[in-house]
């Protein structure tokens, strides 16, 4: 079989699904991918996509539009026919705007075309993995919620007005409310390329000292998780 797939990274981060056939392009990004935190795993086609696609759990997927195979709109048409929900991101050699409709239309949340900045690239599946905006969530600290989006947390005492950075990480916490994130998980959801783990601590510590203490727990050795109230 083709297109076998290459685990070319066993972090901990977003589960990323890359499914290109250019062998330079495929390396590179996965290499640039996993050096970000993401766990990436590469399919050469779109059979092998859509195999993968079905078989793991991905947190995002990053398909091109011309495969071998199983053609990429019509692997991401299939994927979502299966159940599959992961955000998707087109990648393509054309740009029409009769090309982005078909790609849209197919289930995919985004679109890049080809030769394309990798730091927008990376820019935009921060973006695909950010949780939805204007819901609330829950926290643990005396009936108070955080209105995602907004960055303000509400109820049991005066509002508190959020920075972005602590927005985006406490967000992250609060949509899925039992994991434990690792740090290097966190960095690549919610921080910048620039920053490193550390940031990631400094930012729960802030987010401790303005919402309290049991706000976030430590898992020692692992990461931080919501708390547990
Ligand atoms: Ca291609």
């Amino acid at each position: 079989m083709t297109g076998m797939l290459d685990l070319v990274s066993t972090t901990a981060g977003p589960r990323l699904l890359l499914v290109e056939d250019d062998p330079a392009l495929s390396s590179m990004l996965a290499e640039i991918l996993g050096g970000e935190g993401y766990a990436v795993s590469v399919a050469r086609d779109g059979q092998a996509g859509l195999h993968l696609g079905l078989v793991q759990e991905w947190d995002v997927l990053v398909i091109d539009r011309g495969l071998p195979a199983v053609e990429g709109v019509a692997l991401v048409g299939r994927l979502r026919g299966r159940g599959v929900t992961a955000p998707a991101l087109l990648l393509t050699a054309r740009g029409t705007v009769a090309d982005k409709v078909e790609g849209l239309d197919a289930g995919a949340q985004d679109y890049l075309v080809k030769p394309f900045d990798v730091e927008e690239l990376l820019a935009r599946l921060r973006a695909l993995l950010r949780p939805m905006a204007s819901s609330r969530a829950e926290l643990p600290v005396g009936g108070r919620f955080l209105v995602v989006g907004e960055g303000r947390v509400t109820g049991g005492g005066d509002d508190v007005q959020l920075s972005r950075r602590e927005s985006l990480l406490l967000e992250t916490f609060a949509a899925s409310p039992k994991r434990v994130f690792p740090r290097e998980e966190l960095l690549a959801r919610a921080f910048d390329n620039a920053d490193t783990l550390g940031a990631v601590d400094t930012y729960v510590y802030y987010l401790r000292r303005k919402l309290g203490k049991t706000v976030i727990d430590t898992v020692h050795g692992i990461g931080y998780r919501l708390g547990s109230g």
